[in-house]
């Protein structure tokens, strides 16, 4: 029988935290009774971490492992856990404790509240200054760009329905956009402030460069969330632009030229000619992507299809 939850906990070199952690879950679930698929995901841990997991997987029979041979990252680990999660509901957690197991009860009543997921909120956040004010940073332009009305869109901490990981892939550092991901495809999204904690055990995996990558990364998502379907409209209208400048400007030295001005000398004359080679190279960068992303649409009615004629012939 499925359980009906599912813990997928990444981690990467947590030996120290993980016994603390797993102290922490079985109080939890042995009060709340909620028969649960607990399912560490080991990134390329180069500690004692594998074994450990390994040794709560023989000793509880709730406890899954998965091994990665390298570190692949958290977005590989969580992608990971979802194809292999059971639950009705899943949620992920980190393994250093930071995250709160006492918060899964609640996760669960306000998921059950008619959202599709619930992204925990650090709202009494317990990191140095270097971390928490880039993320306010990062999580200001974040809402703005998405229109998804979060707080936190990095919290470890979240509850879903088991559809809703089925319908994301993440990979590369894609994780700190799950909620505007589940967002574009419709999905119900909300919001709960959770307990954070300051890390006691071992030391955090991400540095400064988080942020500046993820700055890059979510000029990403906002172009595939937005623009996936219809390059054209970004592209073009930026193409539409630049060409409309460059024609007046050109327009405006023509009629001088006619009148008797010399107007090979002139800046402006520069600035006509480049707006419009690069209005143009904007179009045919449009017209590019629409083909790409028509080939995708193609491809992916003919997988699709096939699979239904596959299903019908069971
Ligand atoms: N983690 C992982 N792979 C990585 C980096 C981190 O699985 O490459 C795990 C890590 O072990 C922890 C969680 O992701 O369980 C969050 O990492 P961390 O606590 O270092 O992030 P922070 O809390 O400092 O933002
Ligand atoms: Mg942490």
């Amino acid at each position: 029988m499925n359980p009906v939850l599912t813990l997928v906990i990444p981690l990467y070199n947590e030996e120290e935290a993980l016994p603390h952690l797993k102290e922490a879950l079985d109080k939890v679930l042995e009060r709340e009774k909620i028969p649960t698929q607990i399912l560490f995901v080991n990134d390329g841990s180069r500690d004692g971490s594998a074994d450990i997991i390994d040794k709560m997987a023989r000793e509880d029979e709730r406890v899954e492992v998965h091994h990665f041979k390298r570190n692949r990252g958290k977005s590989d680990a969580l992608d990971t856990g979802f194809r292999l999660a059971r639950g009705k509901y899943i949620i992920t957690m980190d393994a250093d404790l930071q995250d709160d197991p006492e918060e899964i009860p609640r996760l669960i009543a306000k998921i059950e509240e008619g959202y599709d997921m619930i992204s925990g909120w650090k709202e009494k956040r317990h990191d140095p200054l270097d971390k928490t004010f880039p993320s306010k940073v990062f999580n200001f332009m974040a809402r703005v760009t998405s229109g998804v009305k979060l707080h936190d869109f990095n919290c470890g901490l979240k509850i879903y329905r088991r559809e809703v990981v089925g319908s994301i892939r993440v990979y590369g550092e894609l994780h700190r956009f799950i909620p505007i991901l589940a967002h574009a495809q419709g999905w119900r999204v909300g919001e709960l402030s959770v307990t954070h904690h300051p890390r006691k055990w071992g030391v955090t995996k991400y540095g400064f460069t988080r942020f500046i990558k993820g700055l890059f990364d979510l000029l990403s998502v906002t172009f595939l969330t937005r623009f996936t379907f219809s390059p054209m409209y970004l592209f073009g209208s930026i193409g539409m632009v630049c060409l409309a400048l460059g024609f007046v400007i050109l327009a405006y030295l023509t009629v001088g030229w006619f009148m008797g001005i010399w107007i090979g000398n002139r800046p402006l004359f520069s600035l006509g000619i480049l707006l419009v080679i690069v209005g143009m190279q904007f179009f045919s960068l449009g017209l590019i992507s629409e083909l790409i992303s028509h080939m995708r649409m193609n491809m992916q009615l003919q997988i699709q299809s096939k699979q239904d004629k596959e299903r019908d012939l069971q």
